[in-house]
């Protein structure tokens, strides 16, 4: 693979990158995969391509990895919130409802429904499959079809995530459920490359079109640049790490469900410990173990005093982080994703983590809890 991209000299785009996009457009069950330079390109072209439109605005949750709403920042649009499903920790559609009905008003023509605030149209949805499991599609889809709203999925954390959906009466993967959807291949994914990578998938072959565009300098043909793009495709090397490493994606994530299943076997028990809620509607593929915690400080410290490695995802919701001040959404704006971001910890997750790793991050993790006032 290497050789033979060292023989062809064909580092960017090329018969690995093809070969692939073949490959992770079967697995996910579309009928395109666009592979780009990281899931936050695959993020911005999704939604460019998809129509959204500069002074737009997108809709997505403040419980998310920055780069969700960076691209939507970046594809010209104006990020919004709502909040999120206390149990899921992903878009609650009862909340986007409100937002639709009370905090906008029908747009007098075209697309979408008008922010009475802002004045600015809101034309899509980024429901973001968190942790793994796929946010709850049906009644989010419902309400972008009442009110003419497009919707990009971000599956960043869900390769392979498939969501039970009552109006189509079948069991529908990660990336199937929207106009298109971006997945990351950062190396701390469930497929990850060695470096940098991304795709968008879709089963509109406009869509595709314009990412292979905007991917590419915006070039329909060489040298024939249509619209403006950018540099953000994806390496023939990482596309034939992928290749491989797609082979194995199914066997690492039912790996990754016998873990989940120890956790909640070792944890279950404790009312002190939060373990993930599984909706009926979901089969997650578990790219974080997420707990909620009394005192997550001292439970982190004394993880890592026993020598395990503990993480937040994420500690600052992004109406709250500097880069998004300007928003003027403040502390109190999403009160559960706040409240929810202050007690998680993400424990060791990942295929090929022992029963007896899991047995003492059990055992630190109820020591530390030993230690705390009830
Ligand atoms: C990883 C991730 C991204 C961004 O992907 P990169 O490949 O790092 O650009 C976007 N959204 C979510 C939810 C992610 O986890």
């Amino acid at each position: 693979m290497f050789r033979s991209a060292l023989r062809t000299a064909g580092f960017i785009g090329g018969p690995m990158v093809e070969g692939f996009e073949r490959e992770f457009a079967e697995f996910t069950g579309t009928r395109d995969a666009i592979g780009v330079g990281s899931g936050t390109d695959a993020l911005r072209f999704a939604l460019i391509a998809a129509g959204v439109r500069p002074g737009d605005t997108v809709v997505t949750v403040p419980n998310t990895f920055i780069a969700t709403v960076a691209a939507i920042a970046q594809a010209g649009a104006r990020p919004d919130f709502v909040d999120i499903d206390e149990r899921t920790y992903s878009m609650d559609p009862a909340k986007l409802q409100a937002y639709l009905t009370n905090d906008c008003m029908p747009a007098p023509q075209g697309p979408g429904v008008i922010n009475r605030h802002t004045g600015s149209r809101v034309s899509a949805i980024v429901p973001v499959h968190l942790y793994g499991q796929m946010a709850d599609m049906d009644p989010i889809l419902e309400l972008a079809k009442q009110h003419d709203l497009l919707v990009v999925e971000d599956a960043c954390q869900a390769h392979g995530a498939e969501y039970f959906s009552a109006a189509a009466g079948q069991w529908c993967k990660a990336g199937t459920m929207s106009h298109a959807a971006a997945f990351s291949f950062y190396p701390g994914k469930n497929l990850g490359a060695c470096g940098e990578a991304g795709a968008i998938v879709t089963n509109d072959d406009m869509v595709a079109r314009k990412c292979r565009m905007l991917r590419d300098h915006g070039q329909s043909s060489k040298y024939f640049h249509d619209i403006e793009g950018y540099n953000g495709r994806l390496d023939a090397i990482q596309a034939g790490i992928l290749s491989v490493k797609l082979r194995r994606l199914a066997e690492w994530n039912e790996q990754r469900r016998a873990c989940a299943r120890s956790y909640d076997e070792l944890l279950g028990g404790d009312e002190r410990v939060l373990c993930p809620f599984v909706p009926d509607w979901s089969r997650p593929v578990h790219h974080l173990y997420v707990v909620r915690v009394p005192d997550r400080g001292r439970v982190i410290n004394q993880l890592a005093a026993a020598g395990i490695g503990t993480g937040i995802h994420y500690p600052i919701p992004v109406h709250l982080s500097g880069a998004y001040k300007s928003l003027g959404l403040g502390a109190g704006a999403f009160p559960i994703a706040e409240r929810v971001s202050a007690e998680i910890v993400s424990l060791p997750m990942f295929p090929g983590l022992t029963i007896d790793d899991q047995r003492r991050v059990a055992g630190a993790l109820f020591e530390s809890l030993g230690h705390q006032a009830a």
